[in-house]
């Protein structure tokens, strides 16, 4: 579903990301591990375009991101095109990135009513569906400021839900967490996956990593170090450096 093939990125003179490939099947949950500054988010910025690469592709179920091929000649493609592309993917940050001044139903019924222009009355009982698999059915009126950081990413989970996307990306999304609170999240991303969400995580709960994910891949300075199968790669690292990572994170 989700095919990177040599993602390059450079700020300035600081290669951030170097020659990346990542393949990501339907329905396949994938995560990303890797110390701080080795161009995780910077990976996931440029597959949902919200930074643009400056070499490589990415493909989201055979459409390629953010570019017009004609013949051999790649076109950038309009603004609103882009604002199509990006519909198809969700993301959930590490800060519970919702509307302060929306109620936790009024946040999720944003997207569909005023992007995918669904009725406000369709809108609402798919959001009162998704609060309910969320657990926060009881939570719909309240503002953000009124729910715990745990509730708040439920409900950014659930807003992300809300677009029908092909695929959601995660940044990160428990490690502003309160510790308790990181299991009420991580069990709503384990829900989702078994109900066949095609995810992209970046994340440090290796619990998570090695219970949910199919793949994992291990990122240092902008580079894929090592990628494959969530129990080889965890259980039985082929790098050195993967394994002293995870060894550290432990
Ligand atoms: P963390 O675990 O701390 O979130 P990360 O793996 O997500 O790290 P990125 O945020 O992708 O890392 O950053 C990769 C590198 O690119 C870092 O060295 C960072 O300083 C640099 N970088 C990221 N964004 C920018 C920017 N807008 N301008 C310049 N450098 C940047
Ligand atoms: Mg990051």
């Amino acid at each position: 579903l989700i095919k990177a093939v040599d993602v390059t990125k450079n700020y300035g003179d600081f290669r951030a990301l170097d020659k990346v490939n990542m393949d990501v099947a339907r329905g396949e949950v994938s995560c990303i591990i890797g110390p701080s500054g080795s161009g995780k988010s910077t990976l996931l910025r440029c597959i949902n375009l919200l930074e643009r690469m400056d070499k490589g592709a990415i493909w989201v179920d055979d459409e390629l991101m953010g570019y017009r091929r004609e013949g051999n000649d790649l076109h950038e493609i309009s603004d609103a095109e882009i604002s199509r592309q990006r519909r198809r993917i969700g993301m959930v940050f590490q800060r519970f990135n919702l509307f302060p001044h929306k109620t936790a139903i009024e946040n999720i019924i944003e997207g569909p009513v005023h992007v995918l222009s669904e009725p406000v009355k369709e809108a609402r009982e798919r959001a009162l569906a998704l609060l309910e698999r969320v657990g926060l059915t009881e939570k719909a009126n309240h503002y953000p400021s009124e729910l715990s950081g745990g509730q708040q990413q439920r409900v950014a989970i659930a807003r992300a839900m809300g677009m029908q996307p092909d695929v959601i990306l995660f940044d990160e999304p428990t490690s502003a967490l309160d510790p308790e609170l990181v299991s009420e999240v991580l069990d709503v991303m384990k829900d989702l996956a078994a109900s066949g969400m095609t995810m992209i995580v970046v994340t440090h709960e290796l619990g998570f990593a090695r219970n949910v994910a199919n793949t994992v891949t291990f990122m240092e300075t902008g580079k894929v170090v090592e990628t494959g199968l969530a129990s080889e790669v965890l259980s039985a690292p082929k790098s050195a450096r993967t394994e002293e990572f995870i060894r550290a994170v432990h």
